[in-house]
């Protein structure tokens, strides 16, 4: 509002600086005009005054200015010879050079000059004229309607110019004068007329003029105006999807965030971007991704309300500010109604895109108090949510790099470890510990999960989870802290305690005779590294544990980063005889068709591609999963499907031809001792396990 407001004030200021300009211009013009006309009337009036003067010195004789005296005779001849003159001429009168008045045309018999003007005539030897009301016989009985105005003209008379010669005078001499008084009336009234008409003209034509330059002004403060607001109304839009920009949502919030500053509302930030962008641009082409972008900004606007600003921060990142939510629950509901904006493909033309979309949400003031820390902690989300592939995330400080929970929990974990670590050489030393060499403080444990064959539904496998029972926050989840470990270092570490509770629990199992294969979890940073392959080698060798019953998981991820270290590293496992797994599947850029020279056993196909297959899941999945399964068959590879949760879903695995599967169906995540052995039909099935028949 404040620039409008000075723009407007710009326009009446040069409407009144101009104005003012016009008419000071237009003043002096008529002023100086005017008194041109003056002064060339006053000239004119001069010169006839001078003919008069010429006429009636010729007739005056030369003693006449020396005695100051004119005979009879003379006056009538003067009066005779500016005859001619009687229509201009008001009154002629002739004063002697030491001021006596030798003549009227009124007869008037006496009077005195006008001192000043005489002697300044009798001295210049010029002319010299005034314009004056003719206040002459006031005191008579003058109509006091006849207002006369009379230019009064002194003339000097030169010896040179009368009739004889005065005695030692010069020709050039001034003699006396002869003050001429011509009518000027009707031309002061045509002069005032002019200079009103003059003045009506100029003052006319600059009032056009102003309007026109006004209007001019005017029209191009106007256009000036508008392509300002356009140009700044384009700098804050996207110029792909015509959402509002980085720059207008970081205006908005701030409006929003002051806002709840004073009535103590809430503000919420959900960010999202798609999953996989990439490679649909670099498989699909830059004109297919835009599209997708435009499509999903459609979608995005139309869901939401219309206090809520959906924006697109670039690439494939969108952003919605809920400037007043009721809560943090409210925050993500919203955030899982947007995701599930996704579940519908996208029409691209003939083809129709699946695409999802990880989710993260804040709150102010719930996780942050500034419009740039709310910005932070919803992309910490964001991330958190892709990482663990949840969908949707909200901003907890455990997932925050830089907050002070996540220094406290990584501290805690680096005793925990310690802790386990020296109990563990105290164990092998052959004190302390139970039967399993874990001391009983352990806060890290490693939970089971069943890998069911799904033609005969037994448990044929067991992949081992890892699990933080923290003091304080109850038992924490890997996607907590592994991410954690893999930043800070500590995950070599982790991952040998994982191997290390594992191969002792398989040394257990074997003992009892219960022993299935367990696969343990390998981090992208342990498989890049020879020495995790010594830790395995050394371990099974000193529990005595056969290596067919170890497997490792690595994701397809990790596989694809660095690939050139991660595959001797598989080789030699597979040399070992240490089966290897691919988790993940289908979550990277990796075709089947690269796993085919590597020494990869087993193939695990993705969560997401499973829950597809259930109720409401997306057309087409089944013809990938297929796909999927008949290449992976093709090279000798085993399939596993994660996440199953319903009957539906592991009947449509059974048929498509996937050998194992795992999923809350048959079992959560278990600790050992909860986990039935295969084997072992005398202690009947354990509660979380519900085998479909
Ligand atoms: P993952 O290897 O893909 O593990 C499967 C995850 O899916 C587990 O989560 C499991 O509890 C969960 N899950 C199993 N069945 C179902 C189901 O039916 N529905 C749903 N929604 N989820 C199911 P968890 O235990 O939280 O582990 C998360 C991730 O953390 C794992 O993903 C793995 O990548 C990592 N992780 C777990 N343990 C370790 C470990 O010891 N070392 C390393 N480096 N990473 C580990
Ligand atoms: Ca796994
Ligand atoms: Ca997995």
């Amino acid at each position: 509002m404040p620039a409008s407001r000075r723009r407007s004030s710009l326009t009446r200021r040069f409407a009144v600086v101009s104005l003012v300009g016009m008419a000071v211009v237009g003043v002096a013009l008529v002023l100086v005009a005017s008194s041109q006309m003056r002064s060339q009337a006053v000239r004119d009036g001069t010169s006839l005054a001078a003919t008069v003067a010429a006429y009636a010195s010729a007739a005056t004789p030369a003693d006449a200015y020396v005695t100051g005296v004119l005979a009879d005779a003379d006056q009538a001849a003067v009066a005779a010879a500016t005859a001619g003159f009687s229509a201009e001429l008001v009154e002629l009168r002739l004063w002697s050079q030491d001021g006596r008045l030798m003549y009227s045309s009124r007869a008037a018999g006496t009077g005195l000059p006008h001192s000043d003007r005489f002697d300044l005539v009798l001295r210049e030897g010029e002319p010299v004229a005034a314009v004056q009301p003719d206040v002459r016989g006031a005191g008579d009985a003058a109509p006091a309607a006849q207002k006369q105005t009379v230019l009064d003209v002194y003339v000097p008379v030169h010896a040179a110019d009368i009739r004889g010669t005065v005695t030692g005078v010069d020709a050039d001499e001034v003699v006396g004068a002869a003050e001429v008084m011509l009518d000027h009336t009707t031309t002061q009234e045509t002069l005032t007329s002019t200079v009103r008409t003059v003045a009506l003209v100029v003052a006319g034509s600059l009032v056009v003029l102003w309007l026109l330059l006004f209007r001019i002004v005017h029209s191009t403060s106007r256009r000036l105006r508008t392509a300002a607001l356009e140009n700044a109304r384009l700098a804050m839009l996207d110029s792909l999807t015509g959402l509002p920009n980085r720059r207008l949502l970081s205006e908005q919030m701030q409006r929003a965030v002051r806002e709840a500053g004073e009535d103590g509302s809430r503000v919420g930030l959900i960010l999202l971007d798609i999953d996989r962008f990439k490679d649909i641009n670099d498989t699909l082409g830059h004109d297919h991704g835009d599209a997708l972008l435009e499509l999903v900004a459609a979608r995005l606007r139309n869901a939401l309300r219309d206090d809520d600003v959906v924006a697109r921060l670039g690439g494939d990142e969108f952003a919605i500010l809920l400037p007043d939510v009721r809560s943090v629950a409210n925050a993500e509901r919203l955030a899982r109604r947007v995701r599930g904006l996704f579940a519908a493909p996208f029409e691209l033309g003939d083809l129709a895109l699946h695409v999802d979309t990880s989710v993260g949400v804040a709150c102010l003031p719930d996780h942050a108090d500034d419009p740039s820390s709310l910005m932070r902690t919803a992309d910490i989300a964001m991330y958190a949510a892709k990482h663990q592939r949840s969908g949707v995330s909200v901003y907890s400080p455990d997932a925050d790099d830089s907050s002070p929970a996540r220094l406290v929990l990584m501290g805690e974990l680096h005793a925990a470890l310690e802790e386990h670590e020296s109990a563990r050489a105290a164990g092998d030393g052959g004190t302390g510990g139970d039967a399993l060499g874990v001391p009983p403080v352990a806060q890290l444990e490693m939970h089971y999960q069943p890998k069911i064959e799904l033609a005969s539904q037994r448990t044929v496998g067991l992949e081992a989870l890892m699990r933080w029972r923290h003091p304080t926050r109850g038992l924490v989840g890997p996607g907590t802290f592994v991410p954690l470990a893999e930043q800070s270092g500590l995950i070599h570490r982790l991952t040998s305690f994982a191997l290390d509770a594992a191969v002792r629990q398989l040394a257990q199992w074997s003992a009892d005779g219960t022993a299935v294969p367990v696969a343990v979890n390998l981090s992208a940073h342990d498989v890049a590294d020879p020495a995790v392959v010594d830790t395995i080698e050394e371990l099974l060798a000193r529990h005595r544990v056969r290596p067919e019953l170890l497997e490792v998981e690595i994701t397809e991820t990790a596989l694809v980063a660095d690939r050139s270290r991660v595959v001797p590293v598989l080789e030699r496992l597979g040399a070992l005889g240490v089966r290897v797994a691919i988790d993940d599947f289908g979550t990277g850029t990796t075709s089947i068709s690269q796993l085919r020279d590597l020494p990869v056993d087993e193939l695990k196909i993705d969560r997401v591609f499973v829950a597809d297959l259930g109720d409401g899941g997306r057309e087409g999945s089944e013809v990938v999963v297929q796909a999927m399964v008949d290449l992976a068959h093709s090279f000798g590879l085993r399939v596993v499907a994660e996440g199953v949760e319903d009957e539906g879903t592991a009947r449509t695995l059974a048929r498509l031809g996937v050998d194992q599967a795992q999923g809350y169906l048959w079992a959560r995540p278990a600790p050992p001792e909860e986990v039935r052995p295969p084997g072992d039909t005398a202690r009947g099935s354990h509660p979380s396990l519900h085998p479909i028949g």
